[in-house]
């Protein structure tokens, strides 16, 4: 891919170190990943070894306490290892829900011995881990869970029915999202470790979507599976609660993503515009194709250093939900808006599933969509206007 000429304002936000892990993630990108990924996209899901192989390069969890398996670093780690897998658009593995979602609930809620028999497999890629809030008749409005939780003796029984799971199928550990109290409203939610080879849970193949083919998406059905009063995450009751305050980092690692796939698409089109001729001409020397890209690059400069902010803000634990709203709304509009007008400028071939900017292009439709969808986000960007 050609070097295209930055926008003119330096990244502040990563150090020396963060250029050397860069390193070490395109590396791994370029030999783990890229060469699969079309096999995975068949297979419609990645590979487990792919797993340990980023625990391996201690790429997983980065910013878990070393005691875990972790390497004492902050979200920007993670950041930059989401922005080289942007880069090639390698949607298959979701190393970020694992790293940056599932492992903080556990990190900051779990007990000793949950951490410590969770923490470092996670960190190593042995075990692989899902969280599961929607359901079928439900997914924005989280309250409306029916998915129950019921106290016999020492243990709970678990019933319902899960669906749109990231890693629905390779998971082996599921955050699961119940009612314990159906009465109580917001404080009659609590979280779950949930093992999948627990009597009563039936997993479901993966279903068939739009976009990333590679990443098992799945349904799955508990009937009274029996977990241990220990298998609560966190306090019973809290677990709305716990969502709400985990959620701005799931929605940083979409945004970095997002401008990342952006700025991806952005750099294929140059080339692209480039090379191909119309009218005895560049492609790219078409004032509608210099603009279009113009545009885009100045978007994407903007939104990107926005984003960086916002990453400073959540390692110094200042990033407020609703910022973190914004950051996720803007960048995934704009995401799909760059790909788009990118996906137009390769004419035909743009439509072609060989050409990346069409994979890239449909892979970034549900970004508007998972993690909150913008309509959400809106809603809480809308709270801070009374
Ligand atoms: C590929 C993929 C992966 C996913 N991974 C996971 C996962 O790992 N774990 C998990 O729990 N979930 C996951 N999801 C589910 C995702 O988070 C939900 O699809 C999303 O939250 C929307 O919920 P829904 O599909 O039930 O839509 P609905 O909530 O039914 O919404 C339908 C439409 O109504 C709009 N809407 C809803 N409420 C409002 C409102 N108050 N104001 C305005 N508009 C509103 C929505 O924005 C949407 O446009 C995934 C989904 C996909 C497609």
């Amino acid at each position: 891919m050609i070097a295209v000429r930055p926008s003119g304002i330096p990244r502040t936000v990563f150090s020396e170190e963060h250029t050397l892990l860069r390193e070490t993630a395109r590396r791994f990108c370029e030999r783990e990943i890229a060469p699969y990924h079309a096999q995975w996209e068949l297979d419609g899901q990645v590979s487990r070894e792919v797993w340990r192989k980023a625990g391996e390069a201690g790429l997983l969890c980065m910013a878990l306490p070393e005691e875990y398996g972790g390497a004492d670093a902050d979200f920007r780690s993670s950041a930059v290892f989401i922005e080289e897998l942007a880069k090639i658009n390698a949607s298959g593995p979701a190393f970020s829900l694992q790293s940056d979602i599932v492992a903080p609930y556990i990190l900051h809620y779990g007990s000793d011995e949950q951490k410590k028999k969770w923490l470092p497999r996670l960190a190593s890629g042995e075990t692989i881990s899902a969280i599961a809030m929607t359901e079928p008749g439900t997914g924005s409005d989280l309250q409306s869970i029916t998915t129950r939780a019921e106290r016999d003796g020492d243990s709970y029984l678990i019933t319902g029915a899960k669906t749109f799971i990231t890693n629905g199928v390779l998971s082996d550990l599921i955050i699961v999202v119940a009612k314990t109290d159906p009465t109580a409203g917001s404080r009659g939610v609590s979280l779950f470790l949930v093992e999948r080879d627990m009597p009563g849970f039936t997993g479901a193949p993966g279903l068939k979507k739009l976009g990333l083919h590679a990443q098992d998406t799945a349904e799955f059905t508990m009937d009274r599976v029996r977990v241990p009063a220990s298998a609560v995450l966190g306090e019973l009751g809290q677990g709305f609660k716990m969502l709400m305050s985990e959620l701005p980092q799931e929605r940083m690692s979409i945004a970095v993503s997002a401008v990342a796939s952006a700025e991806a698409g952005l750099n294929a089109t140059i080339a692209y515009t480039r090379d191909r001729e119309a009218f005895g001409k560049r492609v790219l020397d078409f004032q509608n194709t210099r603009f279009t890209l113009a545009t885009l690059k100045a978007q994407i400069a903007m939104a990107r250093t926005f984003v960086d902010r916002c990453i400073e803000l959540l390692c110094e634990g200042k990033l407020d939900a609703a910022t973190a709203a914004m950051a996720k709304l803007e960048t995934t509009e704009l995401q799909f808006r760059a790909l788009d007008a990118c996906l137009q400028l390769h004419g035909g071939y743009g439509y072609m599933q060989e050409y990346p900017i069409a994979k890239a292009w449909a892979d970034a439709r549900v970004q508007r969509i998972y993690g909150g969808s913008n309509e959400i986000m809106r809603e809480i960007v809308g709270r801070t206007l009374e």
